[in-house]
Parts: C-alpha cells; structure tokens; sequence
C-alpha cells in the first residue's frame, strides 16, 4: 500500500501514469511492470490505485485483454462491440479485482456492459436457488433494458436472472425469483414489497449496483435504500453509476462504498467525441413548431429522431401535428399518460422498427435505448440540467456520431446558461433556416415569458421586486413583444420572415 506522502509528492493535477510506475518500480512495490501507454490520467483516481491490476492503467484496446471468459467474450462479439469504451476499460478490471466501485458516466457510455461483463465473470455458473447480485435501477424502462442486456451477455452462460419492478402484477415476476436465480434486477419499491412478502431471499448477495444512481435519489428512495441495505448481508461489494456528482448521490457513495475505485468519466468528453450540440434561437411555441418541420422535412439527415418536450400535453399535441404531416405510422408518441405496456412496446416499435420520429418527455424516456439516433430535438430546454446530459445520451451512443438541437426562447437563456455550466461547454448557436416563417408570439405566451423571466431573477436575488408588473403588453404582442426580447432572440424575431 502507498502511503500519503507519496501522494502529496504528485503536486500537479495530472500526471503521467508512465511517471507514477517509475516511482513506484523505484520504491520496490510493482516488478516488471509491462505498460503498453502513456495514457494521462486525474489524480483523483490514484488514491486506490495500488490495489488495481495493470489493466486498469493501460488502455486496453480489445476485450480479450480483460480476464473474461469464452462464452462472455463470443457474447460481445455477437452484439458487435469491437473495443471497450472507456468506461469499460476501467470499471471491469476494478470489478473483477473485488473493488467498489464509483462509475460517474452517463447513459451512453458503455456503462451496463461495463459492469454487466465483470458480473457475470464472476457469477460464472448457475448456482443455489437464491440471487448473489442485485441491480437496483430507477425505472421499470431501465429494468427492462438492464434485463435484456443480461441476456445478451449472457447467453452462452447458464446465469439465470428475474428483472421485477412496480406497475405490473407480482406473479409471474414471484415465479421468476422462486425459480431459482443468479441476478435480481429490481426497482426499489418492489424489490422491497417482494423482500417483506417473503419472496426475496436476500442473505447470499455479493454483490450489489446502483445504476443511475442520481435518478434514484428522491426522498421516497432515500428512506428506502437503508431498508434495503438493511436486508442484505454487509461484507458485498458495491457499485454505484452516476451521470452526475449531487450532494446526495455523494452522501449515499459514501455511506455506500468501501475505498472505492472512482471512475469519472466526464461529460464533455463524450459529447466532445460523439455528439454536435447547437441551439436555435426561437421567439414562441409556433415558430418552434415550423422550424422542427422544417428540419424533419429532411429525412436523409433527420432519419431517426428523438423530440424532447417538457410537458405531457406538450409532447401529445406535437405528435399529433407530427402525426398529421408525416402519417401515424412514423411518429410516436410516450409520456406518463400512456400505459406502461404502450409505453414500452412504442420504444421497442422505435428501436426495431422503421419508425422515424419519437416526441417523449424526460420520464418516459428513462432508460430508452435506441442505438442509432441521429438527432435529439430538445422541443422545450429541460429545466432539471442533468436531464440535458440524459437527452443527448441517446444519440451518439457508443461510438456512433448524433446531433443535439436545442430550441430556446428568450425564458429559456437562463437554462441554457446552466446547462454550459454544468457540462462545461459552450453550445453554439445555428442561425434560423432561411425563410422560415415566424409567426408574431401572442400575447398569453408573452405574458407567461416575461413572467417566466422574473421568476428566475427572482430565484437568482430574492430582494427582486418583479419587473413585470410594470411591463403591461398590449393584446396583439407584435413590435412591443419584439423590443422586450434580449439580445439574439429578439435578433432572430426581426430577421425572420413575418407571417
Ligand atoms: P449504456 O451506456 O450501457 O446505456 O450503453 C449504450 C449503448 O452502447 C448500448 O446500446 C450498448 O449496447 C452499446 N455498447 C456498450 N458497450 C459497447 C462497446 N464496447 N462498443 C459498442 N457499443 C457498445
């Protein structure tokens, strides 16, 4: 083990790892090192670092470098995964060497298989009636995903698994568990409804994942995930994934996680890679509806795409406008509205079938996957930021290369200021398409805007005393809404074709 003097005397934030086996092939710890890179790495990380097999520290550039067996490495060959993600080039030797382990990577990433492969490693065979891993996930979507990405992995293994989670009846997810399995994927609720009903054995679990961890971390959750805790066995290993570091999601990894192996793997560095992201600048509701034809208009390009809206009626009413130009058969539309079965045979219907559009709000879109996306249209900016980083998740998926779009109103700077902040990048703008009519914003939308405007700077300086009292717009909006607009979005208004 390194001691702490070591680490202080690696004052600079990112070091060469070439240097750090240097000096400890010169302090005696580690013979014959055989470094294939000199792959930079954050000084976060190295604190654990002297527990971790070489692989964690060399790029791996193929999955036979990893200790995976046969049936395991002929499974991702079948799924046609040609190089681990670099998620998977550090989590699964952290997984496979017993660490705990702290994964922040978003949906996209590679982050299932990542801890999916090590997992089954080290399951290995179908053993005793009773789950030795459970995978705690947030949504029914995400459950169901996980559970089909366990079948696909594992389907030269005999490791038997049961996906059980809220909204669907208890029986045939009861006669899953009863008849004997390895892996349990479960969302907290019903895990705990099954576990007090006597149907969940929890005493030979080993090992335990919280996937997307900062959506589990709701109040509801908090108080459950001590009960659950509570049923399992203490000495486990623990893994948790997160796409973001909230205070909470901090507080649960270390209640959590014993030293664990921190994997961060940053946000711009995926969409930097994988996804373009640009915002349009769009004065109101309808203009925004023109621009998104206008852009659907072009299927070559838009050939598999993903509407982002904010509300339920939002999303329904666009699908039926979508519906109308483009023919049912190529739009759907899921919201929270929809039954959970509907739900998920539309985004089966999108994965699978030659469905070109899908409008959703950010709940049923938990867990969507879709492998080629080409564009996600962020319809309306979403206000809770992380959810930013989640939609443009579904394009550019594993090296494949997508296009984020934002709309954004002059309510809407304010969340795109933010959401810069939080990915640590700046979104370019796009001009307007040429020609594209821009209807005058009415006067309830105006309204709403500008009120809209003085909630955040209120939220920004309580002291705020509210500007738009004195603001009173006349009823027809027009040159009087124009002048209200700050800077490139009144810009756009005026450049634009009026109606
Ligand atoms: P996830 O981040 O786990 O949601 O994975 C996103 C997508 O990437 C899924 O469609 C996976 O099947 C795919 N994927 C995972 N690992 C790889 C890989 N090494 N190469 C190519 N695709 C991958």
């Amino acid at each position: 083990m390194l001691n702490q003097s070591f680490y202080s005397e690696l004052e600079n934030e990112r070091i060469s790892i070439v240097d750090v086996f240097k000096t400890v092939l010169s302090r005696g710890f580690i013979k014959k090192p055989s470094l294939r890179g000199q792959a930079l790495y954050d000084l976060s990380e190295l604190p654990n670092f002297a527990h971790l097999p070489f692989a964690y520290f060399c790029p791996v550039e193929s999955f036979k470098h990893f200790k995976l067996n046969r049936q395991l490495l002929d499974a991702v060959a079948d799924m046609g995964y040609s190089a681990p993600t670099a998620i998977q080039q550090k989590a699964i030797p952290a997984i496979l060497g017993g660490q705990d382990v702290l994964g922040i990577a978003q949906t996209g990433t590679g982050k299932t298989a990542a801890y999916l492969l090590p997992l089954l490693r080290v399951l290995n065979y179908a053993q005793g009636k009773d789950a030795r891993a459970l995978i705690i996930v947030p949504t029914r979507e995400l459950s169901i995903q996980v559970g089909k990405s366990i079948a696909d992995l594992g389907k030269y293994t005999d490791l038997r698994h049961a996906v059980v989670f809220g909204g669907h009846g208890t029986k045939e997810q009861i006669a899953a568990i009863e008849s004997g399995i390895d892996i349990l994927v479960a969302s907290p609720g019903r895990y705990l409804d099954l576990y007090l009903q006597g149907h969940i054995n929890a005493r030979k679990l080993k090992h335990l994942v919280l996937d997307e961890a900062e959506r589990l971390m709701d109040k509801s959750f908090i108080g459950q995930f001590h009960r659950i805790l509570e049923t399992m066995p203490q000495k486990k290993q623990n893994m948790m994934f997160s796409a973001t570091m909230s205070e909470l999601v901090m507080k649960i990894s270390g209640d959590l996680l014993d030293f664990p192996v921190v994997i961060n793997i940053k946000p711009d560095m995926k969409t930097a890679d994988t996804v373009s992201q640009a915002f349009f600048a769009v004065p109101n509701l309808r203009t925004k509806l023109n621009l998104l034809v206008t852009l659907l208009n072009d299927e070559t390009a838009f050939y598999k795409v993903i509407v982002f809206c904010k509300t339920k009626t939002i999303a329904s009413n666009t699908g039926k406008y979508l519906q109308r130009l483009y023919g049912e058969e190529n739009v759907l539309v899921i919201h929270g509205n929809k039954t959970q079965q509907t739900r998920i045979n539309s985004m089966l219907r999108f994965r699978n079938e030659n469905v070109r559009i899908l409008i959703t709000t950010d709940l049923a879109a938990r867990g969507l996957d879709v492998p080629d996306v080409s564009h996600v249209i962020n319809f309306d900016i979403p206000i809770i930021y992380e959810d930013y980083v989640h939609r443009i998740g579904r394009t550019g998926r594993a090296f494949l290369t997508g296009h984020s779009l934002t709309f954004v109103n002059m309510a809407d700077e304010y969340h795109l200021k933010k959401i810069e902040k939080l990915i640590g990048q700046k979104i370019p703008e796009l001009p307007i398409p040429e020609g594209l009519e821009i209807p005058e914003t009415g006067y309830e939308e105006q309204q709403e805007l500008l009120r809209e405007i003085d909630r955040q700077k209120r939220k920004e300086n309580p002291d705020f005393r509210g500007a738009f009292h004195e603001k009173k717009v006349p009823a027809t909006g027009g040159e009087r809404s124009k002048s209200k607009m700050p800077g490139k979005i009144a810009a756009k208004k005026a450049g634009g074709k009026r109606k």
